[in-house]
């Protein structure tokens, strides 16, 4: 299946997290921040991100923004995980550049669905479906 890199300070979070992923078939990678998150994303290429919002230091939009402006890793799909409900809040994700959003608690149905959509997207974009190609006249 996936190999997916779940950002998330709360412990009880991760652990839940990683264990609705492996129950999926998914392997996960861990970190516990920001800094360490973009690290790992850099060096092992996920499939997809699951991206907590509220961090120590830097956010989960921070860290988002910084994975989209990178060519090496703005091809990974980022899930924000979110205990934020406002609707101006969820705006906030997809400006971040955040390709779906979840609210806290995980619902294993629903992670489950917006995984599979956004991988699906992500191999339609790496074989040449969803690229628009500009040709000069
Ligand atoms: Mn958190």
């Amino acid at each position: 299946m996936a190999h997916i890199l779940i950002i998330e300070d709360n412990a009880a979070n991760m652990k839940l997290a990683v264990l609705l992923l492996e129950n999926a078939g998914h392997t996960s990678l861990c970190a516990a921040d920001a800094e360490t998150g973009l690290t790992m994303a850099r060096a092992s290429r996920p499939d997809l991100i699951l991206m907590d919002i509220q961090l120590p230091g830097m956010d989960g939009l921070a860290a988002t923004k910084l994975l989209k402006q990178d060519p090496h890793t703005a091809g990974i799909p980022v899930l924000a995980l979110t205990a934020m409900a406002m609707k101006e809040d969820r705006e906030k994700t997809r400006l971040a550049g955040c390709d779906a959003y979840i609210a806290k608690p995980l619902r294993y149905l629903e992670l489950y669905e917006k995984i599979d959509a956004l991988l699906t997207l992500g191999k339609a974009a790496a074989d040449g479906e969803a690229i628009p190609v500009q040709r000069s006249p």
